[in-house]
């Protein structure tokens, strides 16, 4: 990315192993994110910056050190590089990793191979090579699946409770799916998007909103007997979207926040008041991979219908155009 809205494809040098944990992979798939769209409108600063952090592909080179995946394997890939052995890999934080690096702007997937650090902590195997149909679903669990799944654990879902993800967008839809997996009693997502709503009630969703805001937290408490649900998922990362799901949590209910934060101040007395749990940030999705992959493969959950429009890698352009404008939940792009 150029600059804000100004996407290119052009030639860069082939990545070659440079550390001994390293492992270069040719990607089969790669996309675009709901987060890349704040560079490209300018909201967070680009300048020449390598894009895409999502990723799905066969290695074809591991450095001498690398034990768990070979060259031929199919692996899918966390948005965040962790070693997945020091003390913070090893409770679950993986995106917290001391060795932490964030794919988007270091390394880039939008492309067609990538040097991938620390392959060990950071890539997962397939069982086999997929077939064609699943590549969509398990590029999914690389960020959205992952982020989605991992908003809907910290915000606690589960038998006998009441889920509301705020946002239609690609995590959201993702936190349904992962709700409804996780056993959630009633699920409730916000969207005024006629194709998301029906998607959102494909995966899950057994209520729908349509309000914002405080008309949105209305209604919620309304659903739910004047309490509030116990476990929102938020998955945009606007102060009105955060403030949404703030209130719509009861109180002692729990809160998963997964939208990246751009310009959220919340007033530390509402928070006070509210007297829920958060717990949110990068998802640390290394720790959820391997269950993912699972689910996948023995296709118990199908996360690759996010996925509305593919495009080749050299139509990059076109795909961030698509979803700027809201014309296409999440592009995939085949390099
Ligand atoms: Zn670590």
């Amino acid at each position: 990315m150029h600059t804000a809205g100004d996407v290119r494809v052009e030639d860069r040098d082939d990545p070659e192993i440079i550390e001994p944990t390293d492992a270069v992979i040719r990607l089969t798939a790669t996309c675009v994110c709901g987060s890349d769209l704040w560079p490209y409108r300018g909201i967070e600063p680009a300048d020449h910056t390598l894009m895409g952090h999502e990723y799905v592909g066969v290695v074809e080179e591991v450095g001498s050190e690398v034990r768990t995946v070979k060259a031929g394997d199919f692996v899918v890939g966390s948005f965040v590089i962790s070693d997945n052995t020091c003390e913070i890999c090893r409770s679950g934080y993986q995106s917290g990793c001391v060795h932490r690096a964030f794919v988007a702007g270091t390394i880039g997937t939008q492309a067609e191979k990538a040097r991938i650090p620390y392959a060990d902590g950071t890539l997962v195997a397939t069982p086999g090579q997929p077939d064609e149909d699943l590549i969509p679903s398990l590029l999914a669990a690389s960020d959205v699946l992952g982020t989605g799944w991992y908003g809907a654990v910290a915000a606690e879902a589960g038998p006998g409770k009441t889920v509301a993800v705020v946002g239609d967008g690609a995590v959201g839809l993702m936190a349904v799916l992962a709700a409804k997996q996780l056993g959630a009693e009633r699920i409730i997502a916000m969207s005024r998007h006629p194709e998301r709503q029906k998607l959102a009630r494909y995966y899950g969703a057994t209520d729908i909103i349509e309000e914002r805001g405080d008309a949105g937290v209305a209604k919620i408490k309304e659903l739910t007997g004047g309490l509030g649900a116990h476990s929102v998922v938020e998955a945009v990362g606007t102060r009105e979207s955060t403030m949404q799901a703030i209130g719509a949590t009861r109180p002692g209910g729990h809160m998963g926040f997964v939208g990246v934060n751009y310009d959220v101040h919340i007033p530390g007395f509402e928070l006070f008041l509210a007297g829920i749990h958060m717990e949110g940030g990068p998802a640390p999705v290394r720790r959820f991979l391997p269950e993912l992959i699972q689910l996948i493969w023995d296709r118990k959950i199908d996360p690759g219908k996010v996925f509305d429009l593919e495009l080749p890698l050299e139509q990059a352009a076109e795909a961030y155009k698509a979803m700027d404008e809201r014309r296409a939940i999440k592009a995939l792009l085949r390099p």
